[in-house]
C-alpha cells in the first residue's frame, strides 16, 4: 500500500454546502465514473428513476444533464445535495466525492490536497498561521484513499529529485524572520533563476500579463473585469509582500510549489526551475489582481485566488500555456 500525504491544515476542510457563493455544483460538467453509474443503475424506486433521467449517457464520458442555468439537478433549492440527502455520502461519484482535493499519484505514494478553486478550501488555506508542510495520513484514514491499495514502487530519479528539492525550499519560504521578498530572491538564487522577485519583468508589465491572461480559455465572464484592472495597473510593485499579508502569500507560494512540483515534470525540460518559478509568479499575479482590483483584505484576496484557480488551474490548457510562459521567461 502507498502511504498518503497531504498539507497540515488538508483535514480542517469543510464545505460550506448551502452558505457556498460559488457552489461546484454549478457550472462545471460533472462525469460520472464506471463504477458510480453501475452503481446507480442498481438504485430502484423514484430516486432511480430520477437517477436515469439525469445522466446523459451518450456523452463520453456519461455526465449529469445540467439544468438551463447549469446546475447540478440533484442540487436543491436550499442548496444541499439530495443524493448525499437520500442515499448517504458514499453514493456520490468520484468527481463529487473528491472536490475540491486534488491527487497527484506517485510511483511511492499518493499526495492530496485541496484545490483553490473552492472558496473554503481558499480561505482554510489562505489564512494558514502555521507555516505549510506535508504531512503522512494515518494508515487507518490513507485506507480511505483508493489510489493507496496500489503496489507502491521506487521513485523515478527526476520525480525524487524533485520531491526533494521541494523540501528544500520549504523551510526558506516558511523563514518568517525574513520578509517575504527576500525569501523568494533566496529561492531564486538557490535554483539559479534570473528573475525579479516581484516577478513583473517575467513578462514584461502586467499589461502583458494581462494580454497573456485574456487571449487564455474563459471560463467565468467575470474574470476579463479582473484582467480590465490588471492591464491598467502600472505601479510599482508590492510592500504589502512583505506586510500584514504575507503570509498569505506564502501561504499560496507553498500550495503551487507542493501541487505542481511533481506533475508531468517528465515533460517539461528543467521541471526544477521552472516549476519554482511557476509557483511563484502565479501567487505574483494573484497579488498584482488583487492590488489592481482594489483588494484589501484576506475576504478579496480567497475570492482573487479562487477566480485565478478556476480560471487557470481547472482549465489544462490554460496551465499549461501559463506554465509554458513562465519556461519562455526563463530560457
Ligand atoms: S465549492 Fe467548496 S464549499 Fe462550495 S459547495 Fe463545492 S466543495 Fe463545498
Amino acid at each position: 500500500m502507498k502511504p498518503v500525504f497531504v498539507p497540515n491544515y488538508y483535514e480542517s476542510f469543510r464545505c460550506i454546502a448551502a452558505a457556498c457563493k460559488h457552489s461546484c455544483c454549478v457550472g462545471w460538467e460533472i462525469d460520472v465514473d464506471a463504477d458510480t453509474l453501475a452503481y446507480y443503475d442498481t438504485v430502484t424506486g423514484e430516486m432511480g428513476k430520477r437517477l436515469r433521467a439525469s445522466i446523459d449517457h451518450e456523452a463520453d464520458p456519461p455526465c449529469f444533464r445540467l439544468t438551463p442555468d447549469e446546475r447540478c439537478p440533484f442540487l436543491n433549492e436550499s442548496g444541499l445535495c439530495d443524493l448525499i440527502t437520500e442515499l448517504g455520502e458514499e453514493s456520490l461519484c468520484h468527481i463529487c466525492d473528491d472536490h475540491p482535493r486534488f491527487r497527484n499519484v506517485l510511483s511511492d505514494r499518493v499526495e492530496l490536497g485541496l484545490g483553490l478553486c473552492c472558496e473554503a478550501a481558499a480561505e482554510l488555506i489562505l489564512s494558514q498561521t502555521e507555516p505549510f508542510s506535508v504531512v503522512e495520513l494515518p494508515p487507518e484514514k490513507a485506507a480511505r484513499e483508493r489510489h493507496a491499495h496500489e503496489d507502491s514502487e521506487a521513485l523515478d530519479d527526476l520525480t525524487d529529485a524533485l520531491i526533494a528539492h521541494r523540501k528544500a525550499l520549504l523551510p526558506l519560504l516558511t523563514d518568517r524572520t525574513k520578509p517575504l521578498a527576500d525569501r523568494i530572491r533566496h529561492v531564486f538564487h538557490e535554483c539559479d533563476i534570473d528573475l525579479s522577485e516581484n516577478g513583473t519583468d517575467t513578462f514584461g508589465s502586467f499589461s502583458a500579463i494581462a494580454a497573456l491572461l485574456r487571449d487564455m480559455e474563459r471560463l467565468d465572464p467575470a474574470w476579463d473585469a479582473y484582467l480590465d484592472a490588471l492591464e491598467e495597473l502600472t505601479e510599482d510593485p508590492p510592500a504589502e509582500l512583505n506586510g500584514e499579508a504575507s503570509v498569505a502569500y506564502e501561504n499560496l507560494i507553498c500550495y503551487f510549489l507542493y501541487r505542481y512540483m511533481t506533475t508531468d515534470a517528465e515533460y517539461w525540460p528543467n521541471a526544477k526551475r521552472t516549476r519554482t518559478a511557476f509557483a511563484v509568479l502565479c501567487a505574483l499575479i494573484i497579488h498584482a489582481i488583487h492590488r489592481a482590483t482594489g483588494g484589501k483584505d484576506l475576504d478579496s484576496l480567497c475570492e482573487t485566488a479562487r477566480m485565478f484557480s478556476c480560471e487557470i488551474e481547472y482549465s489544462e490548457e490554460n496551465l499549461e500555456r501559463l506554465m509554458e510562459a513562465v519556461g519562455d521567461a526563463l530560457f
